[in-house]
């Protein structure tokens, strides 16, 4: 019995119509013999009745249906009277008169249930996944998935942009993180890396002469796991010749409003604000700030010389900062204890303490309100602050104060929930410094990855000063959440062994490693930029969830295995003879 209805389809218009279902058996209930199914497809839930004129040998077997057999209903669409229509349901205006039922195959008993919101726990979830994804919230969470992939590349298409693969097995690329490495069979000893990115494929690809490049990628990073990560994911990788920054950035909005209308029907601001990393971190303590949170740093520095607080004065004296951020409204409820909490969350974030203090209707009160006391006005005056307003405190070297203030501004916002799911709020963080000084290693790291530009005026100055160098690097940050990087490359084989050598990249292992690349560069490279954005974390984003396990298809566990397939697993002796691969025994732990 082929299907010649889904189970979302059918109105009242197709009353009397006789029609085939195929689908999954989502509820079943018996009304004083009379049996009512439900039946699922990926298309919705339609009713089905099995009543007295059905032949009994009908009935018996309607009735020894369980949940999630496989069955194929034939029957006539009956359209229900109009006290029994379900507006619920979209096909609730019908139920369909059964005159035959096959069932396909039956179903085990389940480990959890497919119908309704609880949800089982993990490790079950992912065992049995092909259970978990017919759940209705999954369903939506993978059709989304796929309408913002068509999204993107029917606006790719739309830009004459070029779908290009690149390999999977590859030379490492350097994104940062770990590799994941492949042994070569036939050359024992040698290893592939799987690709953390498609980068210095992409910038080939430039010098090729396809000046417009995208793929859906996939790519792997050997990083401890954790809510927004995963070793394998999705991004969304761009590419382009002759062009700027700004003309990265007007594809990357055109494209995000095309997909937040085209599947949400949300109509997304474009431009997106930019800020430059120092706006970002100076005013909300990240370099991927949440913008939804109404709360902006002040500095507080003017105030100090005025009040007689000297932890204050030293850390100024010291060359420090001291920034003061207002929860407004918050006073009440913010007792000692619960701003001590913030505190703790400061402390993660390197501060020595959280200073504090309320606004009262006649002055400030608490924490360290006896100091500022006496210049009260001016203290409000200058963070706009009122009655009952929570004032709090970054204080030591810029980097601590900014970033341990951020952390509790985003700790607030969760708290106090100041923010919405689908309120979401881009920008662009610009002007990245293009090298971070790796204190364990003492030495100058790059803060994207080494094939990023410095911006003009800084490339005569770069071996000198390191860390003023601020490179041609972008972001594109969400609510709290990176979700792209890219920058305008280095085309020119110059500059970029002098961006090597500042790394501490010795020109041999650069000849090693990338060299490939490097001569590409020497045929007529042209200038280029590019882009990748995360589309796991994207799509996430857009189901209002916080782990990418939500909108991918087969998902590990954060210890790295996957329950379903029991990867990784041992493999044969074989295999590893064949390898050349002798297996070093672990001690467990
Ligand atoms: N390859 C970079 C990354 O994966 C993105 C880019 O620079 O295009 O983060």
């Amino acid at each position: 019995m082929k299907r010649t209805a889904t189970c979302g389809e059918l109105n009242a218009r197709d009353d009397g119509r006789e029609v085939i279902l195929n689908g999954w058996v989502h509820r079943n209930r018996d009304h004083g013999g009379v049996t009512f199914i439900n039946l699922r497809d990926r298309y919705g839930i339609t009713q089905v009745v099995f009543d007295d004129t059905c032949p009994a040998e009908l009935k018996e077997r309607a009735a020894s249906l369980k949940m999630e057999y496989c069955v194929a209903v034939k029957g006539k669409v009956n359209k229900r009277p109009d006290s029994m229509i379900n507006k619920d349901m979209a096909t609730g205006e019908i139920e369909i008169l059964a005159t035959e039922l096959e069932i396909l195959t039956t179903c085990e008993t389940l480990p959890f249930m497919i119908d309704g919101d609880s949800e089982a726990n993990e490790t079950l979830r992912l065992k049995y996944r092909y259970l978990d994804l017919r759940r209705e919230k999954m369903q939506k969470h993978i059709a989304l998935r796929h309408k913002v992939s068509h999204a993107v590349r029917e606006h790719f298409e739309s830009l004459d942009f070029y779908d290009i693969e690149t390999p999977t097995l590859i030379k490492s690329t350097p994104e940062g993180a770990r590799d994941f490495l492949v042994p070569a069979r036939m050359q024992p000893g040698k290893f592939f890396a799987l690709p953390q990115s498609p980068q210095l494929y992409k910038q080939i690809l430039m010098v090729s002469g396809f000046d417009k490049y995208y793929q859906i990628a996939h790519c792997y990073r050997d990083e401890d796991l954790r809510g927004d990560r995963q070793f394998e994911f999705t991004q969304v990788d761009f590419e382009m010749s002759f062009v700027s920054k700004d003309d990265v950035f007007e594809v990357v909005e055109a494209q995000m409003a095309h997909i937040f209308k085209k599947t949400m029907n949300v109509d997304l601001p474009i431009p997106f604000p930019r800020l430059t990393y120092h706006e970002a971190m100076d005013s909300y303590g990240s370099d991927k700030p949440d913008l939804r949170i109404d709360m902006k740093f002040h500095d507080f520095s003017s105030l100090v010389p005025k009040a007689e607080f000297g932890v204050f004065k030293s850390i100024l004296a010291e060359g420090g900062t001291i920034k003061a951020m207002v929860v407004p409204g918050a006073a009440p409820n913010y007792s000692r204890k619960k701003v001590s909490e913030l505190e703790e969350t400061a402390k993660t974030y390197g501060a020595k303490g959280l200073a504090w203090m309320k606004v009262t209707a006649d002055g400030l009160d608490g924490g360290i309100a006896k100091f500022f006391n006496p210049i009260a006005d001016e203290v409000k005056e200058l963070l706009g602050a009122k009655a009952d307003d929570l004032i709090l405190f970054g204080a030591g070297d810029w980097q601590t104060a900014c970033t341990s203030l951020g952390a509790v501004r985003a700790r607030l916002a969760k708290d106090l929930d100041l923010v919405k799911w689908d309120d979401f709020r881009f920008a662009w963080v610009i002007d990245f410094p293009l090298f971070e000084w790796n204190e364990d290693e003492k030495k100058w790291d790059p803060a994207h990855h080494m094939f990023s530009m410095p911006q003009d005026e800084f490339k005569a100055t770069m071996e000198e000063k390191p860390g003023d160098v601020i490179g041609d690097l972008y972001d594109l940050v969400v609510n709290g959440y990176e979700l792209a990087s890219g920058s305008v490359r280095i085309h020119d084989p110059e500059i970029q062994k002098r961006v090597f050598n500042v790394v501490g990249f010795p020109e041999e292992e650069a000849e090693e490693r990338f060299g490939f690349l490097l001569e590409s560069f020497r045929y007529g490279a042209p200038p280029h930029a590019g882009l990748a954005y995360g589309l796991d974390r994207l799509v996430m984003l857009m189901c209002g969830e916080e782990s990418l396990k939500e909108v991918i298809a087969f998902p590990r566990m954060s210890t790295g295995t996957n329950p379903l397939d029991e990867s990784p697993a041992l493999v044969d002796e074989e295999q590893l003879d064949e390898l050349k691969i002798k297996l070093i025994p672990v001690e467990d732990e």
